[in-house]
């Protein structure tokens, strides 16, 4: 197994997207070594306790917190279970109007308004964009990454959670609790 030099690994954080990394990490079998450095790396520079069991983004890990684990952004706001897609919690900024999209898009590059729009998710806690997504209209949002964090822990870095939890998509559960609660 590999082992790198913790500036090295400070260098790779610093030069790329921390989900890129964890492709490639999980990629790079056992490399458990250079996780580890990572995520300690970037434990280092948040100001908060929670342990990190995961980076999402550049600004959104999974922690742990309790008993369970949430998404956090590195200001501290929170977003609750890392199986609920966080964009749900997010503030949206969409974009649908020609005008709106000719902010963004020049030209022939520009989508078609009546049925692209582009919408900004923002961090309510400190204003950090999150994430930019270009989706049909009416398209639920993208959960982009809901990691198998149990067997990503037990399979790839051999030491598995000690509060294993059912690994499943709640992000319906969460948006039908809205139609009941009428949030
Ligand atoms: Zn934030």
């Amino acid at each position: 197994m590999p082992s790198y030099e913790i500036s090295e690994i400070e260098r790779l954080i610093d030069g790329d997207l921390p989900w890129t990394r964890v492709q490639e990490i999980m990629k790079d079998a056992k490399d458990v070594d250079r996780f580890d450095k990572w995520v300690a790396i970037l434990q280092k520079r948040v100001s908060w306790k929670e342990t990190i069991l995961l980076p999402l983004t550049t600004a959104l890990f999974i922690v742990r917190k309790g008993r369970a684990r949430i998404v956090k952004c590195r200001c501290g706001h929170e977003f609750g279970d890392y199986r609920v897609n966080w964009k749900l919690s997010a503030l949206v900024h969409v974009r649908e109007t020609e005008e709106q999209l000719r902010e963004i898009y020049r030209g022939t590059e520009q989508p078609d308004p009546s049925w692209i729009q582009i919408r900004e998710y923002v961090c309510p806690g400190c204003g950090t964009q999150l994430e930019v997504e270009a989706v049909p209209r009416g398209c639920p949002p993208d959960f982009e990454f809901l990691p198998d964090l149990d067997t990503f822990y037990r399979e790839w870095l051999g030491r598995p959670l000690p509060d294993e939890v059912e690994f499943t998509d709640r992000t319906l559960d969460t948006v039908r609790g809205w139609g009941t609660t009428g949030r």
